[in-house]
């Protein structure tokens, strides 16, 4: 699974479904469940002294689906796609969109082993 935190994705499948671009604001279980910004929400009801609710009441909250059912939101296709890894020329690790090319931020830090600098 290559979502990362801060990704844009698009829910394709599932109750939560639609074609409107969200935010990941969390990422869990080493990727396998994601929290998505709008989706999947519930009211949860803390007492008096909640940290993030000190007078009580209802806490708004997203709660964490399946990240097999979301598909990655490439902004310079404007659509839902797939993601690819490459290696960059200086070695490091990166995700591409595979409709457009585009890169979508380093997954790992450059390796001289990689590198085609200097082939
Ligand atoms: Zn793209």
């Amino acid at each position: 699974m290559k979502i990362k935190k801060n990704d844009q994705v698009v829910v394709i499948s599932g109750e939560h479904a639609s074609p409107q671009p969200r935010q990941v604001l969390q990422v869990l279980q080493g990727g396998e469940k994601i929290v998505v910004q709008g989706v999947n929400q519930v009211y949860k009801h803390v007492r008096r002294g909640h940290p993030k609710s000190p007078a009580g009441g209802r806490l708004h909250m997203e709660m964490p689906i399946q990240s097999s059912n979301v598909m990655y939101y490439c902004e310079s296709c404007q659509k839902p796609t797939r993601l690819g890894l490459r290696y960059t020329l200086v070695g490091a690790k990166e995700r591409f969109c595979k409709k457009c090319g585009t890169a979508c931020g380093s997954v790992s830090p450059a390796k001289a082993k990689y590198s085609q600098a200097g082939k």
